[in-house]
């Protein structure tokens, strides 16, 4: 059998970076399983017309690469260029195996090693591997919803991060259900070309205005020769997102000013009282992930577009009917409804040291993970934007960038103090825990009156982090031996 140090699984930013960094440390022994069939995780998914970073690019990128985006929030394929260009020129992908999807892995005690069955374009085969690295992302899974008849829809009918290029919209009744960071972006430029747009809405969202805009003249010159300035920008941007943090966290009466944006741009892009009531969301801003578009209300408010408030009660071979009974014909139904992120589903296939998966695991515990990267009962997994590491506000480009920090730290240390395997003692793991949830009762997210994808069914967040993110990084600078239990290398 085939073993290598590292096994990362997902080749996205977090896997991508992980890969990059453990090579910066000589640790070139790891095999990367990507079940795409090229790098990118979720901005290679989602070509969905429209889709674009909703929070600055001069912060959607790595620290360590920065780019001469073109405009101030960058559009997917430029996204999707940059991740591309980053690998190409990491010297790594000569590791990385694409349409390959890791199938199972499960902690052997005995040789203090993970036993990882992949298949791929050459078939099945199981390496063995010192650490497990998952990168495979929160936002990787769609979620479709819970809709009767939705199987049996005749018309083309595809989710948001599946996008069916095949499909002209031209002149079509299209249907787009959820009104969610996806939706808000794919709306206006549907509602360009459908015949006849429904946007179907469970609860509106708080959407404030964006400030996008193509870096032009002295500006674009200066941010393309200097690349200092663009880490000025950067630094600039960061700060101006952290702003957020208090407001989410502590006091939500400090977002009033967001709140009376989005009111402005309702009013702005909206003259039908009737419409302007229906966008208005019925939660504190910031319950739910802040939405940013100039677009999104001028396209509701269009001839073309009906926003429709009804619960959709069934599909049927060429319609939507709602409670209130009404049948809406279509011919394309766009799913927007989001992914499964409160049940990671890769942690299914991934069994520790009790004879359990990970999942069945945290059925139990709810999700859950010490410093948001490790989890008992586990050892050597490292888990990159793992539970609790989510931000509603910034880029998840910095958290990626801390915990692959984390882990190569671990890395080096287990090297240095000849460790076998690490896992983080059930003591730790259940302060750090309790520590988070108790922070969460006073945030906006378990306060403000929403339901939301941050909270599992029992009603806790497991998915955002509660303070700064300069908190969460200082926290992960090193590796904490003494929160772990340790078993030094076999023999
Ligand atoms: P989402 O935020 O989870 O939104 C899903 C939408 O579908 C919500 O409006 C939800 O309504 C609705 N919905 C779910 N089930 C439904 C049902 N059965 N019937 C009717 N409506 C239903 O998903 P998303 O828009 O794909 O975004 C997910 C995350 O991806 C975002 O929060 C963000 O982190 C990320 N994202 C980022 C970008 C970006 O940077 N450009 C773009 C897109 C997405 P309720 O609100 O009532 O639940």
């Amino acid at each position: 059998m085939t073993h290598v140090e590292h096994v990362i699984v997902g080749a996205g930013f977090a896997g991508l970076c992980a890969a990059i960094k453990l090579q910066e440390d000589g640790e070139t022994d790891f095999l990367v399983v990507e079940k795409g069939s090229t790098v990118g995780g979720t901005w290679r998914d989602n070509t969905y017309p429209g889709a674009c970073c909703d929070v600055p690019s001069q912060l959607y990128s790595y620290s360590f690469a920065s780019h001469d985006w073109s405009k101030s929030y960058s559009p997917q394929p430029e996204i999707q260029d940059y991740i591309e260009g980053v690998a190409r020129r990491s010297g790594t992908l000569d590791r990385f195996e694409f349409e390959t999807t890791m199938e199972h892995a499960a902690w052997d005690a005995a040789a203090q090693r993970w036993e990882v069955r992949i298949s791929g374009p050459g078939g099945e085969r199981t390496v063995t591997s010192t650490t497990l690295i998952v990168g495979a992302g929160g936002l990787s899974e769609p979620r479709l919803p819970e809709i009767d008849g939705l199987d049996t829809f005749q018309g083309a009918l595809f989710h948001s991060a599946r996008w069916d290029h095949s499909v002209d919209l031209t002149g079509k009744r299209v249907a787009v259900i959820g009104t969610g960071a996806s939706a808000i972006q794919i709306v206006p430029e549907v509602q360009k070309v459908a015949g006849h747009l429904d946007v179907y809405q469970r609860s509106a969202p708080w959407v404030i205005p964006r400030n996008d805009r193509t870096y032009k003249g002295v500006e674009a010159t200066a941010l393309k020769r200097f690349p200092f300035l663009r880490k000025v920008y950067r630094t600039g941007v960061y700060w101006a997102h952290e702003g957020y943090v208090p407001a989410f966290t502590m006091v939500p009466k400090l977002a009033a000013p967001a709140q009376k944006a989005a009111q402005a741009n309702i009013a702005i892009g909206i003259k039908d009282p009737v419409l302007r009531e229906k966008v208005t969301p019925r939660f504190a801003i910031g319950c739910k992930r802040i939405l940013r578009s100039n677009t999104y209300y001028p396209a509701l408010a269009a001839d073309n577009t009906e926003l429709v408030t009804d619960r959709i009660t069934k599909v049927t071979g060429n319609a939507v009917v709602t409670a209130d009974g009404v049948e809406r014909p279509v011919d394309v139904i766009v799913v927007a409804t989001g992914f499964h992120t409160t049940e990671l589903p890769i942690t299914e296939h991934i069994t520790g040291t009790a004879g359990h998966t990970l999942a069945e695991s945290w059925r139990q515990t709810g999700m859950a993970a010490y410093k948001g990267t490790t989890v008992p009962g586990f050892p050597n997994l490292f888990m990159l934007v793992g539970p609790n590491t989510g931000q509603g506000h910034t880029s998840m480009v910095f958290i990626i960038e801390a915990q692959v920090a984390y882990v190569r730290d671990a890395v080096r240390t287990m090297r240095r103090a000849r460790y076998g395997a690490v896992e983080p003692n059930p003591r730790a793991y259940r302060k750090w825990n309790a520590d988070l949830q108790r922070r969460m009762k006073r945030t906006v997210w378990n306060t403000g009156g929403c339901s939301s994808w941050y909270l599992d069914e029992k009603g806790r967040n497991t998915v955002l982090w509660p303070k700064a993110t300069f908190t969460f990084r200082r926290q992960l600078a090193s590796f904490d031996a003494d929160a772990y239990d340790v078993k030094e290398i076999s023999a």
